[in-house]
């Protein structure tokens, strides 16, 4: 081989910008798009080899939305929300690839967008206030702003099951499927895992396969998605509509269009209760959640009415008493849990080649070359699909070598769980933020995701405007918004059990890692920081920029150990 001369083998230049988004999810192109139309130099990098984040590595089969698509759809084009028309009102995985590729080349956003590039180390440099960004394949860049714009569902937790590593046949985490299609068909097939992804592929390939073995540890509360396709008529009413359902989409809690229930459930009779169920039963995805009776999570025995509605309706379905038993869930109420909308889930069970194995009666002992090993034995497969979840919240954030004033490193700062102002910044770290990321809402992600982005770009053009280099938030901003998050965390329906609380996650501190104040207060606060001309933060001024300090002062300096006050 020809020796390399050492001028090839030097670093090229890195790329300088101004801002550097990290993910080319939902939020990561829109905060392209956003710092692009405002001027700023901005480039993007993406892990994937592609775009759509989240719905770019789960496209195991039946991968949907459950959110309405047009709800979960970009707001900010009425030419766009016109000119794209959805298929379904979920739509599936490839639909979803297909717009976001649309959105990127709509925009021509694309020729500011790296793919097969995943940070490696991201070194903030105090004297330039200026980050340094490397990423796997080889490419650095100095950006003065960061945006880690990673998602909440990125990074796949497989179970510390031994051997797992051993097996011989084909095994995918439903969260990093392959772009290539698995060949299901006769193959003896695992499923382990009945969060919202495994209830999603369990039905999907059940008719497929020569056998299905489902390893269920905790039973969901599953209902219908009720997906249908969406008619021309209603196609044309969503256009005639668009600034009305923007609206409400803007500025409501959960960033759904489902109408809230004027009551309560023991306002009504016993018939008339079960009629409303039955209605909430055939109504779309979250309705189920948004369009309930008012008291329907925080009153116990209207909440277990609701579940003894759903278990009747298991046990209809399901034709063995004894799996029906098991599907039903015994731990949590509706909601306790993330709950999962399905198509054809509990049907799936009538089929002969299906069967289910509770983890909680029969545990898994091994993973073999072959198969699966539990107390009662060992079943061979051909194809083990681990429907595992995530190191939801922080587990992108931590794995990117992030690291803010005196070289402190994000993962430690947060060791005891997340701390941020408005789920967007955190002391320590100046110039970063991470829309979308732990303490944003509990909500239709895109819609406070979005809302995280619109004040980021505000806070950028604040400081262009008065010449200011650096932002760092206030410890004490920090700590008031962080406690507000754990205080508040028993408001939220979810219980600690549920993986919203890093609980699935080995050694991870349990915090509750959504906001579980709400998208509103989301909204209020940020309009605080504005009303107040952004004095919970710190600035310095850019070199040689006409900029006013902030309140007629000179720029505060952070120069405190940042702490969870
Ligand atoms: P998940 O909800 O965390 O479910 C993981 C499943 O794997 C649970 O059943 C869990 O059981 C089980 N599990 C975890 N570790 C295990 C182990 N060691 N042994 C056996 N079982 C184990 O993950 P997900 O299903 O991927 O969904 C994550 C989130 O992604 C959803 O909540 C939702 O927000 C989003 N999502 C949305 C859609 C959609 O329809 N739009 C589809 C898929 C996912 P335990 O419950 O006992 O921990």
């Amino acid at each position: 081989m020809e020796p390399i001369e050492p001028a090839l083998v030097e670093r090229a230049q890195p790329v300088s910008i101004d801002v550097l988004v990290v993910g080319a999810g939902i939020t990561g192109v829109y905060q392209l798009y956003r710092a692009r139309e405002e001027g700023f130099s901005v480039k993007l990098i993406e892990a994937g080899g592609g775009v759509g984040g989240t719905w770019y590595w789960n496209r195991y089969p039946e991968a949907r939305f459950d959110s309405e698509s047009y709800t979960y759809a970009y707001l900010f084009s009425e030419e766009l929300f016109n000119e794209w028309e959805w298929t379904e009102e979920f739509a599936g995985q490839p639909e979803i690839e297909r717009y976001m590729n649309h959105v990127i080349d709509r925009f021509d956003l694309r020729r500011d967008m790296q793919f097969g590039s995943r940070v490696t180390s991201a070194v903030y440099d105090e004297s330039s206030g200026t980050w340094t960004v490397r990423a796997s394949d080889g490419s650095e860049f100095r950006a003065r702003f960061l945006v880690a714009a990673v998602g909440v569902l990125s990074i796949p937790q497989l179970p510390d099951v031994p051997g797992r590593e051993d097996f011989r046949g084909e095994s995918f985490h439903t969260g990093n499927w392959p772009t290539t299609p698995v060949d299901f068909a006769g193959k003896r097939v695992a499923v382990v895992g009945t969060g919202s992804s495994g209830v999603q592929v369990i039905p999907a390939i059940a008719s497929e396969v020569a056998s299905l073995t489902v390893y269920q540890r905790t039973a969901n509360w599953c209902t219908p998605l009720n997906n249908r396709p969406i008619t021309p008529e209603e196609q044309a009413d969503l256009r005639a509509n668009f600034e009305a359902i923007r609206e409400v989409l803007n500025t409501s809690a959960g960033g759904f269009l489902h109408s809230p229930h004027d009551r309560a459930t023991f306002d009504d009779s016993k018939e008339e209760r079960r009629a409303f169920y039955e209605k909430m039963w055939k109504s779309p995805g979250f309705a189920k959640l948004g369009s309930n009776y008012t008291d329907m999570i925080p009153n116990k025995a209207a909440n277990a009415e609701f579940c003894e509605f759903i278990a009747e309706k298991i046990r209809r379905i399901v034709k063995d008493p004894e799996t029906a038993e098991k599907l039903t869930p015994k731990d949590h109420g509706y909601a306790g849990k993330r709950p999962p909308f399905v198509t054809d889930y509990f049907e799936a069970y009538n089929n002969a080649n299906v069967s289910l194995i509770d983890l909680k009666e029969t545990p898994m002992v091994r993973v073999t070359e072959t198969g699966i090993e539990t107390n009662e034995g060992l079943r061979e497969f051909d194809i083990i699909v681990w429907a595992t979840g995530f190191d939801f919240g922080t587990g992108a954030l931590a794995r990117m070598g992030i690291r803010g004033r005196h070289g402190l490193a994000l993962e430690e700062y947060w060791a005891d769980g997340p701390s941020t102002f408005l789920g967007i910044q955190t002391c320590g770290f100046p110039n970063l933020f991470f829309p979308g990321g732990p303490h944003g809402a509990a909500a239709n992600n895109p819609r406070y995701n979005g809302d995280q982005v619109d004040f980021i770009i505000d806070t950028l053009l604040y400081m262009r405007d008065h010449g200011y280099g650096t932002i760092e938030v206030d410890s004490a901003a920090e700590g008031e918004w962080t406690n507000m998050m754990n205080s508040n965390a028993g408001n939220s329906p979810f219980l600690e059990s549920s993986y919203f609380y890093g609980s699935n996650v080995p050694g991870k501190p349990r915090r509750l890692l959504l906001n579980p104040c709400g998208r509103l207060v989301l909204h209020e606060k940020m309009a605080d920081v504005v009303k107040n001309d952004y004095k919970a933060y710190a600035f310095t001024k850019e070199e040689g920029a006409e900029g006013r300090p902030i309140r007629g002062e000179e720029p505060r300096r952070v120069d405190r150990n940042c702490s969870d006050e």
